[in-house]
């Protein structure tokens, strides 16, 4: 047995010969690295290689580069002879080498994060070697000259000098194309190629002062190292930052035997969907290049050719062209190389039913024969997400608890942004097309760089193609849009799985970025003006765009339902006028968890009655003003419960401090004093009165309650009344009145004594009574801690997340925005906790206080209606906390349903 079987291995080979992983292996072997063993054991034609774990990354880390050698320099040596053998080459050979790619691959997919070094083992000599075995001198200088050019950018370093140049070895292919008067890679020479590897080696020695390294193990090490590298790298920092991957996961490295693309009329490499990832469609799809190797399809070097005839034909007709033209122009692989395309058919299905997902594959046709290179659960769309999961389960291919668990609750938000008005479209003036590489719409002002995506508040990135870097930019845009690339180049993959709106590869653009103009059939754009991107028809239009709400898939109600069919927690949203409540009912809440009375104060002209009320001296004044409130707080509750038909309402009673309501400029406040015929003076004075140096922790919540009971007295009035109302036309009416900031038994109890008394009242009045609740906010430390007391008195809790954040790290949330990006940047807090709750901290006073409380009453209804109710893994701490509901805005409803459902599950 050779030495690399030991238990503590470092190196895990995959190929026909022997494979060592399997799937399951992910967060050793990354998961290209998995994968490749999978289809090894599957037996479909996969290089040889073999995989460098995570582990040593993260020793790379700790030890540096020498030390990293010497732990796997063995384990890789005995691997290499594996390939070789598979290969029938030898590494560093001069006559019949063996050539290498060296590519990252986390346990995640992160396209394009990381680096990727191909053709590795050439250099002066060899490059004779290969042309000569192959009888290809062309084939042999094109592969050198590339990996020159990746190794040069990869491991030495090579950038642009300044964002406006071009990539140094583009410039010096683009000069040498002029020169020549030629425009494709494709028609370089011999000569050409060998002069661009002498002029790519010049280029790199006069900017790095380094030689280029003509050792093959030396290369070879070179790369794995800067492969670990690219892990911590701007890029794959960012990336892992906006998806929340922790930073000592690291990468694994895989070395494999190259096979070729680029040799020849006869060879090519591509890039395949087994489904539609922007609709779902069951369709298989993809872009392919003849004569090229592996990045160029990516990076948009040319723009590809589609797999499918169906495809083929798709584009054509897009493009106007005859069917003779489309075959002359866009000759599809079912077409060109029948044969290979039937293969490829069939182990994209295969790998299909495999993985029981929708795979993303990338393969590589070298001289007659298919080679599989790459297979993962294909990034999506939201749209493609749901009705993907959808038809897997009609298929048969998968359950309904797998289908749930496909979802991404947070992918979901996608499918509720607004859509481009059809009337408005109608209007609108298409200056061009380009590919529909991810749906959605999107309006802003065009900028070209990245890095300057933040200069306007709705941007458009415009750009020839994206890399890698361009991604915080891509993020921060409202869209993007190429001049180059297709449907699979880097630009479209990475937008549909941020689920942005992206049109790729629209040829008609001229992009220039020195001048910062984009030109379009004679007219010239700049930066700053407006255009609109329809990523569903790749359409491209002048100027801005009017939207609206989009319409709900058949898919997603499916979905829907079955998350309600298996999660156990319900989910109610927090919603403060009818309008509200009607969409919140429409995304299937069950529920009000929270309406903020407060707001209610804000419409219209109500605001001057409640600065009447507030600047009232006398009890008698303040109920006057409260009386003229009365009639409008019972009409906005009685919408609240005709929307909820019966299922439970959940009203705040008054919480904000009161200087919020009145004024604080001049004008104002002058207008005030004449409205109600009172002196400025007094207006002023009252003003000063009610400021505070700490207002979230002043005359605010029940504190207001309790000193002016009377505000207490008319709210209640409102809710009992409108819920007779509404019960009076034969609409079922669960009330449920809630005492804010509560954090003593004796504040509860000098509450529920008022909304008692006054709802029995109400009641005599009306001869006629409801069933209602009273409970409370747990959102100050104390209440959690002091629960089981209250609960005494409580019908339900409902924990205040944001105030209980704020008050458990006394963190003003007004304030946190100081500190709080620094916090994130230096890791001294993990997320952000009013956006993602702290279930290690205020997490241990939501169960405590659920406990608590339930010590007392065991069957208390208790929930939760910070913003957090809405955030999966914050959903999923509820669940296992025995919370009975979560509440969140109206557009979470959807994803916390979800998310629930997963919890159950
Ligand atoms: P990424 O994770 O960014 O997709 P990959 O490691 O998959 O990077 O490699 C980038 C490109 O190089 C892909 O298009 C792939 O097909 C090609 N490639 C990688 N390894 C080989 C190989 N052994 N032979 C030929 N092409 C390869
Ligand atoms: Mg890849
Ligand atoms: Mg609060």
């Amino acid at each position: 047995m050779d030495s690399i079987t030991n238990t503590k291995r470092k190196v895990y080979r995959f190929g026909h010969r022997q494979t060592d992983g399997d799937r399951t292996m992910r967060n050793l072997l990354g998961g290209k690295g998995a994968n490749l063993a999978e289809m090894s054991r599957l037996g479909i034609p996969v290089p040889p290689g073999l995989t460098i774990t995570t582990e040593v990354c993260t020793e790379y880390n700790a030890i540096g580069k020498e030390a990293t050698v010497e732990l796997i320099a063995e384990e890789v040596r005995e691997a290499i002879k594996q390939i070789e053998a598979e290969m029938d080459t030898v590494f560093g050979e001069d006559k019949n080498p063996l050539l290498l790619s060296v590519r990252s691959g986390a346990r995640v997919s992160m396209p394009g994060m990381m680096d990727t070094v191909l053709n590795l083992g050439l250099n002066d000599v060899s490059v004779l070697g290969v042309a000569k075995k192959t009888n290809n001198e062309r084939f042999a200088w094109d592969s050198y000259r590339r990996f020159v050019q990746m190794y040069g950018s990869v491991v030495m370093g090579m950038k642009p000098e300044n964002k406006e140049d071009e990539d140094p070895f583009e410039e010096q292919i683009h000069q040498t194309k002029e020169a020549r008067g030629i425009s494709l890679d494709t028609e370089f020479t011999v000569e050409d190629l060998k002069n661009l590897v002498v002029d790519f080696k010049k280029l790199i020695k006069e900017r790095t002062g380094q030689d280029f390294p003509t050792d093959p193990w030396e290369q070879l090490w070179g790369a794995i190292m800067a492969v670990f590298d690219s892990w911590n790298g701007d890029r794959a920092v960012y990336y892992r930052k906006i998806n929340g991957y922790p930073p000592d996961w690291g990468t694994a490295v895989n070395v494999q035997a190259m096979v070729f693309g680029n040799m020849g009329e006869n060879s090519a490499t591509g890039v395949c969907f087994t489904r539609d990832a922007a609709t779902g469609a069951n369709q298989f799809n993809g872009e392919y290049l003849i004569n090229a190797q592996g990045e160029d399809v990516v990076a948009g070097v040319r723009t590809p050719q589609q797999i499918t005839l169906e495809g083929s034909k798709h584009w054509a007709e897009l493009a106007k062209l005859s069917e003779k033209e489309r075959a002359a122009k866009y000759p599809s692989l079912q077409e060109v190389m029948p044969k290979l395309y039937q293969e490829l058919f069939r182990y994209q299905n295969q790998l299909e039913i495999h993985y029981r997902d929708m795979q993303d594959m990338e393969f590589t046709i070298q001289d007659g024969k298919l080679w599989i290179l790459q297979t993962r659960n294909g990034k999506r769309t939201g749209a493609a997400m749901v009705k993907i999961a959808v038809d897997l389960l009609k298929e048969g291919m998968i359950d309904e608890k797998e289908a749930l668990l496909q979802i991404l609750p947070e992918k979901l938000d996608e499918l509720l942004h607004p859509v481009f008005d059809p009337r408005a479209l109608k209007r609108a003036k298409v200056i061009a097309q380009g590919l529909p590489a991810s749906p959605g719409a999107a309006t802003g002002q065009i900028v070209f760089f990245a890095d300057e995506a933040n200069k306007f508040k709705n941007s458009i990135l415009v750009r020839t193609e994206t890399s890698p870097e361009d991604l915080e930019g891509m993020d921060l845009a409202k869209g993007i849009l190429t001049a180059r690339g297709g449907m699979t180049s880097h630009a479209a993959v990475v937008a549909r799985g941020m689920g942005k709106c992206c049109v790729s590869g629209a040829g008609a653009l001229k992009i220039n970025y020195k001048k910062r103009t984009m030109t379009v059939d004679g007219h010239e754009y700049h930066e700053g003006d407006w255009i609109s991107l329809n990523g569903t028809t790749g359409n491209i239009i002048d100027g801005k765009v009017a939207t609206m709400e989009p319409l709900l898939s058949g898919e997603f109600a499916e979905i829907m339902t079955l998350a309600d069919k298996y999660a156990t927690m319900k989910v109610r949203a927090n919603a403060d006028t009818p309008k509200d409540a009607k969409t919140a009912r429409n995304f299937g809440a069950q529920g009000i968890g929270l309406a903020r009375t407060e707001h209610m104060f804000f419409e219209g002209n109500r605001i001057m009655t409640m600065r009447e009320m507030i600047l009232a001296d006398t009890i008698k004044g303040r109920k006057l003003a409260l009386e003229a409130l009365l009639p409008m707080q019972r009409n906005d509750f009685e919408g609240l419960f005709e929307a909820l038909h019966g299922h439970p309402v959940t009203i705040r009673l008054l919480d904000p401090p009161l200087h919020e309501f009145v004024p604080h400029q001049l004008a104002t406040q002058k207008e005030l004093a004449e409205d109600l015929h009172i002196s400025l003076a007094a207006v002023k004075n009252k003003v000063a009165e009610l400021h505070e140096f700490n207002p979230m922790l002043g005359h605010r919540g029940c504190r207001l309650g309790i000193t002016y009971p009377e505000i207490t007295e008319m709210q209640t009035r409102a809710i009992i009344e409108a819920a007779l109302n509404v019960k009076e036309k034969g609409i079922e009416v669960k009330p449920e009145i809630m005492v804010p900031l509560v954090g003593t038994l004796e504040e509860f109890e000098s509450q529920e004594e008022v909304i008692k008394q006054t709802a029995e009242t109400v009641f005599q009045e009306y001869g006629d009574r409801v069933d209602y609740l009273i409970g409370t906010m747990i959102e100050v430390p104390r209440a959690a801690l002091m629960a089981d007391a209250i609960a005494q008195r409580a019908d339900f809790f409902s924990f205040g997340t944001n105030d209980l954040t704020q008050m458990t790290f006394g963190y003003s949330r007004d304030d946190a925005g100081k500190f709080m990006s620094y916090y994130l940047e230096k890791g001294i807090l993990k997320a952000d906790p009013f956006e993602v709750l702290d279930q290690e901290g205020v997490g241990q006073l939501v169960a405590l206080g659920a406990k608590k409380g339930r010590s007392t009453k065991p069957d208390l209804k208790v929930g939760i209606c910070g913003e957090h109710g809405g955030e999966p893994s914050s959903v999923e701490f509820c669940h296992d906390n025995g919370l009975d509901y979560v509440s969140c805005s109206p557009f979470r409803v959807p994803i916390a349903r979800v998310a629930a459902a997963q919890a159950a599950l």
